[in-house]
């Protein structure tokens, strides 16, 4: 058990594993690291803003119902809020509020000049129809209009959120100030101008850090063994790519259930079955949840949601290399055992940062009207994400510590630097 950070806000009660607290420990285990500037640590602990709204929608039967949104800006020091929007039953303010803390330090990490942010609304969005859907999306986007905008805070997609719900967004601000605002989310629709390569970009970036950190341990990608956890934008575009450099995806579990194939699932025969059927049950040879965590395999992609990785799972993974494709997907008590194991870790702040990294892109070809092509984003992204691997990479061999630890050096040092630059108001 992780012991409480004894800075707990008033309005926060943590349960034992909850994100916020897996936050507040991996800051506590930066924060000997930073020197001078651990002056202002306090900063990383607490979110700067966090806005809580109602969302009443009218539904398709003439009933009214309500549902709880939030939007939480953890920190402006470098540049606007930066962060997705996810619906999912089980969201709650900590949990957008380590989301959002996780964006402040994936930003940082990569060196793009965004804060970091994050929003959510607590709905089950399968429930809804359409036309619900879309009323919801547009009356929180109004709700949370007061603090977002092109150059304060720019939301994207995230769990079960996608671009058609970004052209909602997109076109709800945009009728509330009277004009076009196309860079106050990104992810949108490319007629809307969304940025080529937006969809795959988060898959892509666990494709290329995994591939930096396979062959620094000398792992072959050609014939290597992966389970895959969460079959969505990240977890399958992740898939496809390591089955193309010639990787088997053995296993691949989401919330339908857990599949698996000695021999290689067939990953676009699985995307059009997921496709058709919501998931990725009656694909392939069908195994228990708990088996997933077993499948013999040399890299495991958490993909889907925070505190997966278990002490317990930990344990017996008999995975090399674990690329966190989902944010927070580690319990640190988990990390301290993947690390006496020998696991090598690419946190999530470094490993998932492909999608808001061409998200950054977006938003500058929004700004400047001008429109790059689906190669010169990719070789973009390839490169920013090598650059900053190598910088984390270096931070850990010379301190001797996790990637994560060395991730969060990095990117502290960054966003407590602009802070301390700017001073104190007033
Ligand atoms: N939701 C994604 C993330 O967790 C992308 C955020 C963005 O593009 O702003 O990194």
């Amino acid at each position: 058990m992780a012991t409480a950070p004894r800075n707990l806000l008033s309005y926060v009660d943590p349960q034992p594993d909850s994100p916020w607290l897996t936050y507040l420990a991996q800051v506590d285990r930066v924060l000997p690291y930073l020197g001078e500037l651990a002056r202002w640590g306090e900063t990383l602990k607490r979110p700067k803003r966090a806005l809580i709204v109602d969302v009443p929608i009218e539904m398709d039967d003439g009933t009214v119902r309500h549902f709880e949104g939030f939007r939480v800006q953890h920190n402006l020091s470098r540049g606007p809020g930066k962060g997705g929007v996810r619906f999912h039953p089980q969201v709650t303010l900590e949990e957008v509020m380590a989301l959002s803390a996780w964006m402040t330090i994936k930003n940082a990490a990569v060196g793009l000049p965004y804060g970091g942010a994050k929003g959510g609304i607590r709905v089950d969005p399968g429930q809804l129809s359409r036309k619900e859907l879309e009323r919801m999306t547009r009356r929180y986007t109004s709700e949370i209009g007061i603090i977002i905008g092109p150059q304060q805070d720019i939301p994207a997609p995230d769990v079960n959120t996608n671009a058609q719900i970004m052209a909602w967004m997109m076109d709800t601000y945009s009728m509330n100030i009277g004009g076009t605002a196309t860079g106050v989310v990104t992810g949108k629709p490319i007629p809307l101008g969304g940025s080529l390569g937006r969809v795959k970009a988060t898959g892509r970036g666990v494709f290329v850090t995994g591939r930096e950190a396979a062959r620094r341990i000398g792992l072959e990608l050609a014939g290597a063994r992966i389970a895959v956890q969460g079959f969505g934008n990240v977890g399958s575009t992740a898939a496809e790519l390591f089955a193309e450099a010639g990787a088997k995806i053995v296993a691949v579990q989401d919330h339908s259930g857990s599949v698996m194939h000695e021999g290689g699932l067939d990953v676009a025969a699985l995307q059009l079955h997921v496709h058709a059927h919501g998931g990725v049950a009656g694909f392939g040879e069908a195994i228990a949840d708990d088996a997933f965590w077993q499948v013999p395999c040399d890299i495991l992609i958490p993909a889907a949601l925070e505190g997966q990785m278990t002490e317990a799972r930990a344990r017996t993974t008999t995975a090399k290399l674990m690329l966190e494709g989902a944010n927070g997907p580690t319990l640190p008590i988990a990390d301290d055992v993947l690390a006496e194991r020998g696991v090598l870790v690419v946190p999530d702040v470094l490993c998932n940062a492909g999608g808001v990294t061409v998200s950054y892109f977006e938003w500058v070809q929004d700004f400047s009207s001008f429109f790059w092509s689906e190669d010169e984003i990719n070789a973009r992204l390839d490169r920013i994400m090598v650059n900053a691997f190598e910088q984390i990479w270096g931070t850990a061999e010379r301190l001797r510590i996790s990637l994560r630890t060395a991730a969060f050096v990095v990117a502290c040092e960054r966003v407590l630097m602009a802070r301390a630059e700017r001073g104190l108001y007033p």
